[in-house]
């Protein structure tokens, strides 16, 4: 029989570990905590492992040291290559190896289920007759291992699909089958079905399980192909709530506390995440986790930058003319500043700039970047103070006093398209009104480039807009310089 009688040292390390967990987490919930939040998390994650590793007979001392200075020389050498531009994908990438972990763990305990403890003894039916008394995997261990290979597998296909997109290595716009709802609806019905059939017969069966797991990657294929633009951070922090549901369900079917409480803390703050950026996104939540319910084809892929149109360029002495003669600066960094590291030379030009009377503000939009809280994250490496950055619902209102709107890299998130234009693929995604400052100065390489969405921004021609193109770091310290 499977009791699974918990050793009570076991549970208490496992508390402490969960307990750390929580800490970790509201640690990370402001910058000036997150470096302790991080280090409660790493603690509870050594008390969970080696707990796990002395507890359970699962390898000799000399394979586990290896697996982990493999895995971890892995992890090393990732971490020290990847810039930090290239986070959302990396942690996309990740997000599929714990799905592919889910489904491999629900599998095998499935191929093996007495090493799992899952084994209970039942009456063996054949022909509606009852031949014996036998042995099988508990129904609730099946529903288990089913919910974990399920959610595993739509986990891993997911993240696959959004890393291709993150990478740049497949089209960032949304592709829309039609009748896509239905067909996602039908997948998920029939997983529903089988999942019900193979935990209620009188033994597992394996087609039953195989054709779940199938249905499985099919369907997390499908519900992230139709996102796209704008809507991307959302997914990337929906798909870090999957994993961790499918962390908690292989707890379950591996009979670990820690895996179970870690698996639910990841998985509800995900989801405590995404509903977040839903509504700084002014999305809907369903529309987003249904995949891309609602979105038009038709403005997907929105209009190109037309080059064609007047505007006009300045120079970094002239910003630093109008800079010095401002009272109100309010600075808007978005994924261009990550690209050029310039947020050191910002924070130089914001002194230098509050050393001449000039009150300096910084404004972060919630997914400007490429990872939720990119730009905090930047500012705050440069020691940029805490008080002088502002959420987007706390400052816009205060662009109609601003002498100069100063967007360093950012640009989706400061397009008036997102309020004006139906057809666009941000629209309805608040943005900060640039267009209310006295004078814009507008920071990127070239005319040409568009951001994230691929569209037009009717900021570039604007009257009170000075396009300064160049690399955003270059430009900074001639503003410095000139400055100075
Ligand atoms: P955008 O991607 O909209 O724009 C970036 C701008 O930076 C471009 O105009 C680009 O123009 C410019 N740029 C790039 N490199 C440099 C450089 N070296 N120096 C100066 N400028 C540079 O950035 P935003 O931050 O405004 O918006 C973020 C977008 O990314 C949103 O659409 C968001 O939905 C999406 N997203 C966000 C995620 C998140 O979690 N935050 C995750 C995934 C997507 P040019 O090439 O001409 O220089």
């Amino acid at each position: 029989m499977n009791t699974h009688a918990v050793n009570p040292w076991v549970a208490l390390a496992y508390l402490i570990a969960g307990v750390l967990f929580i800490l970790a987490l509201r640690g990370l919930s402001s910058p000036s905590t997150s470096r302790m939040g991080n280090r409660f998390g790493m603690a509870g994650m050594l008390i969970a492992v080696v707990t796990t590793l002395v507890t359970h007979d699962i390898a000799g001392l000399g394979e586990t040291l290896i697996a982990i200075g493999v895995g971890g020389g892995i992890g090393w050498l990732i971490a020290r290559r990847i810039a930090m531009t290239d986070m959302p994908q990396l942690v996309a990438a990740f997000h599929s190896l714990v799905g592919l972990a889910a489904v491999l763990v629900g599998w095998a305990a499935f191929l093996n289920p007495s090493a799992f403890d899952l084994l209970v003894v039942g009456d063996i039916i054949q022909a509606g007759n009852l031949v014996g008394i036998g042995t099988t995997i508990a129904a609730a261990s099946r529903i288990e291992m089913a919910l974990g290979v399920a959610i595993g597998a739509i986990t891993f296909s997911g993240s696959v699909i959004a890393f291709l997109k993150l990478a740049g290595k497949m089209s960032g716009a949304p592709i829309l089958l039609p009748g896509r709802h239905v067909i996602n609806l039908g997948i998920i019905v029939a997983i529903v079905v089988l999942t019900a059939l193979f935990a209620t017969g009188n033994v597992a069966q394996g087609e039953y399980f195989a054709a779940l797991t199938v249905l499985a990657f099919i369907v997390g294929f499908l519900l992230i192909i139709p996102i796209g633009g704008a809507d991307m951070p959302v997914v990337v922090s929906m798909l870090n709530s999957y994993s961790g549901w499918a962390a908690a369900a292989m707890g379950f079917t591996l009979h670990n506390t820690a895996m179970i409480i870690t698996g639910a803390l990841v998985g509800s703050s995900g989801a405590i995440l995404s509903y977040i950026m839903c509504r700084a996104m002014n999305r809907s939540f369903i529309s987003v986790i249904a995949g891309g319910f609602g979105a038009d084809s038709s403005g997907a892929s929105g209009d190109a930058v037309k080059t064609d149109r007047p505007w006009k360029r300045g120079s970094a002495e002239d910003a630093a003319f109008m800079l010095k003669q401002a009272e109100n600066v309010i600075i808007i960094p978005g994924y261009g500043m990550a690209v050029a590291q310039a947020q050191h030379a910002l924070r130089e030009m914001g002194d230098m700039l509050k050393a001449e009377g000039v009150n300096v503000k910084y404004a972060i939009h919630p997914v400007a970047g490429r990872m939720p809280g990119h730009m905090n994250v930047l500012l705050a490496e440069a020691n940029v103070p805490y008080d002088e950055v502002f959420e987007l619902e706390d400052i816009n209102s205060e662009f109609a006093q601003a002498d100069v709107a100063f967007i360093i890299g950012a640009n989706d998130v400061v397009n008036p398209a997102a309020k004006t234009d139906k057809g666009s693929p941000i629209y309805g995604m608040p943005v900060f009104d640039v267009g209310n400052a006295k004078t814009v100065m507008f920071i990127k390489r070239s005319m040409g480039g568009a951001g994230y969405a691929g569209v037009d921004n009717e900021v570039f021609y604007m009257d009170q807009t000075m396009m300064l193109l160049s690399d955003a770091k270059k430009m900074v310290e001639e503003i410095v310089k000139a400055l100075d």
